[in-house]
């Protein structure tokens, strides 16, 4: 373990009052990680699917704006984005729906982002338009909404139970005779009746969750849809497996390392589970699209027409990276089949573009 300031703070934390939950642990490393600013980009730590091609925020943006027309075309509505980054995505997404008479009047553009150092970053991408900033959800005024999230619930906190002798156990995170971190299971069973060998890791974000029910009760109360793209495991065809693994993963400039190597410097983030996003989002009310592959979302919307109409006339140099930016987004051996696109909608939207019919409950 690196002697980080966040390390030295949880630590303190736990020598004054005991071993901290998984979740808990997750959400002190990732707020500092992300206080950092901006940790995108080949200078940085990882890229995302909008910083490798212009076409994702476009196609989104166009997506969102047919949802709107679908919606009647209400003259106000809340656009919000969760966990903008550095606003790439949504600078990419109001060009193009600049053509889409109305739209780009009728939004009220929420950034849903707990980071001020990236908050900065945003505001000078999207210098342009006004934005109201938020911590959480619950901040955004009530009414008709459209909301897209690329990688955010990915970030957000999750626990970890782990089977043992005696039952599951929930893992916590307490400190060694050095002073390092080290998983500590906690006493109590808080999960029964689930078989699995011994030692499997089970994951579960209750903020996942939560944040799901929140959006979803808006969404069928007011009306609008949600977009939400991340990487994650699908839905489990009917009794079929439940996703038992462990997945949370830090990655520091492009490589992965432990997640108690050097706390606040590293990116954590885990895979997320759409069984269990799509189950609470049917029991609030919504219709769920998908989870369909990314790479046969995008395909869908037109993206190699879009990349082609981009390149023409361009520098071969130029048209080639266009081309390989498309490649890597839609490509299953690149991000084309892990990372995974979900749409949550009011029961009376027609159904959204890029997806053939709702999923049954
Ligand atoms: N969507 C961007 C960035 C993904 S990284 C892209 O595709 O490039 C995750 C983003 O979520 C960052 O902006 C981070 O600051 C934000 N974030 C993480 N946890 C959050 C939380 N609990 N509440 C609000 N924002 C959060």
């Amino acid at each position: 373990m690196t002697d980080t300031p966040t390390a030295a703070l949880l630590a303190d934390r736990i020598r004054r009052s005991g071993p901290i939950s998984m979740a808990d642990y997750m959400s002190a490393v990732s707020d500092a990680y992300y206080a950092r600013g901006d940790i995108f980009g080949a200078a940085g730590d990882f890229i995302t699917a909008p910083e490798i091609s212009q076409t994702f925020g476009e196609l989104i943006g166009l997506w969102c704006a047919v949802v709107w027309q679908n919606m009647g075309a209400p003259a106000a509505f809340r656009l919000v984005e969760c966990g903008p980054g550095r606003g790439t995505l949504m600078r990419d997404f109001l060009r193009a729906t600049a053509r889409v008479p109305g739209f780009n009047a009728a939004a009220e553009i929420h950034f849903v982002e707990r980071s001020r150092a990236l908050r900065e970053v945003q505001r000078e991408s999207l210098k342009d338009h006004t934005v109201t900033w938020h911590d959480d959800i619950d901040a955004v005024n009530d009414g008709p909404m459209i909301l897209v999230a690329n990688e955010f619930l990915d970030a957000l906190p999750i626990l970890q139970l782990e089977k043992t002798t005696d039952g599951w156990r929930e893992r916590y995170v307490g400190l060694d005779d050095k002073g390092g971190f080290k998983i500590v299971l906690k006493e109590g069973e808080p999960l029964r009746g689930l078989s699995a060998p011994l030692g499997t890791i089970f994951e579960i974000s209750l903020a996942i969750q939560n944040f799901i029910a929140k959006i979803s009760r808006r969404i069928a109360t007011s009306g609008g849809a949600a977009l939400l793209i991340d990487y994650g495991h699908g839905i489990a065809p009917l009794g079929g497996d439940i996703p038992f693994g462990e997945t949370l993963q830090a990655v520091r400039n492009h490589k992965p390392c432990g997640i108690f190597d050097t706390p606040g410097e590293a990116d954590l983030t885990a895979h997320v589970n759409f069984d269990s996003l799509a189950r609470t989002a049917w029991t609030d009310g919504v219709k769920v699209f998908g989870p369909v592959a990314q790479g046969t979302w995008l395909g869908q919307l037109g993206i190699k027409l879009r990349g082609l109409q981009l390149a023409k006339g361009k520098p071969p140099e130029v048209a080639k990276t266009i081309e390989s930016g498309i490649r890597r987004l839609t490509e299953p051996d690149a991000m084309g089949a892990l990372f995974k696109v979900i749409a949550l909608a009011h029961p009376a939207l027609a159904t959204p573009d890029g997806f053939q019919q709702d999923t049954p409950a």
